[in-house]
């Protein structure tokens, strides 16, 4: 057993290494971060997917130092447009437009792929001396001393603080009684990355159908992520179709406003679910911002206790983690919840209702410039990692 209390962080993804970064940043070398997560043995990572990632968390990657390798290959979403139509309909009109500035030259959002932001991550995890173990975290015992921390390869790590980083169905959240209350959407969402003839010029589309959001967001090239709301049934009929099949279906559905199109990697299904907190609906791509809001603000809480010699591990330090996030957080799933119930459907009374509403906002500037700040992060008590200040 290790002597010196370390900080474990269990999961070795986006949330769970941008934190490691971020304490070791604010802590320096005296307190070991050690990250454990059995996918760490299959990096470099060949995620095909992409995260739309906002103002405020570009700016955590950038103060954890791995926005110079990652920001090259970022598509910046310079605007956006949001439609409202019926499949079968001709043309989509627009009800809503953003252009994507919080600040001169800052886009509200950039699209990164994941394996581009994870591999960063792990190599500047690396570089500053993160110590980084293939293992799963599989037990745990608090005590007054701090928390024994049983990996799966069979050491135990004395830590004074545990961190679930392990995704949204943590296991270590069940384990610790954390209850959560929600349910599965019946949806799911296609993903698949789409070549285009035509520039999309950073814009982004979110089309409402029936089914639910159907998201063109752009990468670098002539290429677009697609998160494609459909519900499970049909999502799983979808993407077992030959490939001929599956083309008509996405033309139907893209458009040829972008010119001739190509699925560029296999369609996968992901289910949709709603769990307070973290697991929300993609309609807004905010599920991972939320996780990086939520390590930001665990990393100042953290490293200011440090600073005035007080154990992390407190109850103290942490309940003041807790009360910080727990309002944001219900609200952006309760946000979400609501504009997928409003949106995913084919209700002519709520289409109404809805385009009303889209179209107000559309032409109130104030009022859009509050959503686009609250969409990229940057409204209520911004932890100062995601204001682009050192910890
Ligand atoms: C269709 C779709 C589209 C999305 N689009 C967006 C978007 O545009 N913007 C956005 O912000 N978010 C988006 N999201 C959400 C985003 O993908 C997730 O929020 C993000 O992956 C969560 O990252 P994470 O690091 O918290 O966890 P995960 O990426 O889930 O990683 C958890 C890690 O924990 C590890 N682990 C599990 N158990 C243990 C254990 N016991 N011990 C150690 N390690 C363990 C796993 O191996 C894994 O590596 C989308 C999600 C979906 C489904």
């Amino acid at each position: 057993m290790s002597a010196q209390p370390s900080i474990v962080i269990a999961g070795g993804a986006f949330a769970g290494l941008a934190l490691a970064l971020a304490l070791r940043q604010g802590l320096g070398e005296a307190v070991p971060v050690i990250v454990a997560d059995p996918a760490l043995a299959s990096r470099p990572s060949r995620d095909p997917r992409a995260t739309a990632i906002v103002a405020a968390c570009r700016r955590l990657f950038e103060g954890i130092g791995v926005w110079d390798e990652v920001g090259p290959g970022a598509q910046p979403i310079l605007d956006m447009v949001v439609t409202d139509s019926k499949l079968a309909d001709a043309t989509r009109p627009t009800f809503l437009t953003f252009a994507g500035e919080v600040e001169p030259g800052e886009p509200f959002a950039h699209m990164v792929e994941n394996r581009l932001l994870i591999n960063a991550l792990v190599t500047r995890a690396e570089a500053e001396g993160v110590t980084l173990r293939a293992t799963a975290v599989t037990a745990y015992q608090a005590h007054d001393a701090g928390i024994d921390v049983t990996l799966a390869d069979g050491e135990t790590v004395h830590a004074s603080v545990l961190v679930a980083a392990d995704g949204a169905r943590s296991k270590l959240r069940e384990r610790a009684g954390i209850a959560t209350h929600g349910w599965e959407y019946d949806q799911s969402g296609i993903v698949v990355t789409v070549g285009h003839e035509r520039d999309h010029e950073g814009r982004a589309e979110e089309h409402f159908l029936p089914a639910g959001p159907f998201a063109i967001l752009p990468l670098k090239g002539r290429r677009s992520s697609l998160v494609w709301t459909e519900t499970r049934k049909e999502a799983t009929r979808i993407t077992a179709l030959p490939d001929d099949e599956f083309h008509a279906e996405l033309e139907q559905r893209f458009g040829l406003h972008l010119g001739e199109i190509k699925a560029l990697d296999k369609p996968r299904a992901f289910p949709l679910g709603y769990f307070v907190a973290h697991v929300i609906h993609p309609i807004a791509g905010q599920g991972l911002n939320m996780g990086l809001k939520d390590i930001a603000a665990l990393a100042e809480v953290i490293v200011d206790a440090a600073r005035l010699g007080i154990d992390p591990g407190m109850a103290s330090v942490l309940e003041r983690y807790q009360r910080w996030r727990r309002f944001d957080t219900m609200a952006m799933g309760a946000a979400t919840n609501a504009l997928n119930v409003l949106f995913s459907n084919d209700s002519t009374l709520l289409r109404g209702v809805r385009d009303i509403g889209l179209g107000i906002v559309d032409r109130l500037p104030p009022l859009k410039n509050i959503f686009i700040k609250q969409a990229a992060g940057l409204s209520g008590e911004v932890p100062r990692l995601l204001k682009g200040e050192a910890l």
